[in-house]
């Protein structure tokens, strides 16, 4: 019988799925992910979750909830640091034990250790050991991940589709980047599919996705100050870079109330776009209780306000 691995839809999973699909997969297992997120999901999520998590956490609950049962394993791992010398949210590094002590009846759960910071040359060595709930055949494990990780390579290099030019090479459209961290951005049912009600309006909307590794360590490097924090130093890196090249007519940033580095990255974020420059900006700080309604008119006071920059004086502050 086909072993399942079950996987989360949250989080990591918006970066990480395409490498642990495949290599789950090369094993010969079957890959279970949770449906989308739904009022359903959230709902359980939040009354399996303490009150003090941040909201994307609490998603994840549900999620594992949605799914527990309906595999042999699930698949957490405990990711403490994705990138030399630098450090994720400290509340990935908890998630095995999160889960573990707020959701009963778990099937088994598979939790490597990925810190880079330490291990990196440890990496073979964890993947075996993950690989070891499936086969014993080292080389097999080592060749699927192989495998899995020139997958994953492909994608973030499809996902990279190109920087906007102030020689429009895309579109005559106005754009705008949406930034957030990635399970905010492409979770469509919790940020309110806000990149679709922006695009609806006749808009571009790009995510810092388009922006290159290289380009945005390069830029968060100009921030005085050592930038440790992964994600903390993308988005930072992507604003810096943004405002730099002067080819977006907006930014938005979708943030999560009880995040403690979105507390700090958005603010950072808005004080540069409207110190450097007079790009208009928009904070988006959602919880459980964000209303639709509120979501949809602030989008489009926002699009209107880019749209009357070319109608009226376009020397205005970041402000409007
Ligand atoms: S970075 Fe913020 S939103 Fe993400 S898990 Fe940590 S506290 Fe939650």
């Amino acid at each position: 019988m086909t072993v399942k691995v079950g996987i989360p839809r949250a989080l990591l999973f918006y970066e990480y799925y395409p490498l642990w699909k495949v290599f789950f997969e090369e094993l010969g297992a079957k890959v279970i992910v949770s449906q989308k997120t739904n009022k359903e999901i959230v709902n359980k999520g939040i009354k399996s979750t303490i009150n003090e998590a941040c909201i994307p956490v609490k998603i994840y609950h549900g999620h594992v909830l949605d799914i527990k049962d309906k595999v042999d394993y699930l698949f957490i791992p405990r990711l403490k640091s994705v990138c030399r010398g630098e450090y994720i949210c400290p509340k990935f590094c908890g998630l095995p034990e999160m889960i573990k002590y707020s959701i009963k009846d778990l099937p088994q759960v598979i939790y490597p250790e990925i810190d880079f910071m330490k291990n990196k040359k440890k990496l073979k060595e964890i993947i075996c050991e993950v690989g070891k709930y499936f086969t014993n055949d080292s080389t097999r494990i080592l060749s699927a991940y192989d495998k899995a990780y020139s997958n994953y390579k492909s994608y973030k290099k499809n996902v990279n589709r190109g920087i906007p030019t102030s020689k429009g090479n895309l579109s005559h459209k106005k754009k705008v980047m949406v930034m957030a961290h990635s399970y905010n951005l492409y979770d469509t049912y919790m940020n309110m599919d806000i990149i679709n009600k922006i695009q609806e309006k006749g808009i571009d909307v790009f995510t810092p996705e388009i922006v290159h590794k290289e380009y945005t360590d390069d830029y968060a490097c100009k921030f005085k100050g050592n930038l440790y924090w992964t994600f903390a130093k993308k988005l930072i890196g992507t604003a810096l870079y943004m405002i730099d090249k002067k080819n977006i007519h907006g930014i938005v940033y979708i943030s999560t109330f009880g995040c403690g580095i979105d507390s700090v990255v958005a603010h950072m974020v808005e004080n540069f776009i409207r110190k450097e420059s007079s790009i208009p900006f928009m904070l988006v700080t959602l919880d459980e209780h964000s209303g639709e309604a509120g979501i949809n008119t602030r989008v489009e006071a926002f699009v209107d306000m880019i749209k009357w920059r070319d109608i009226n004086e376009n020397n205005i502050s970041s402000n409007g």
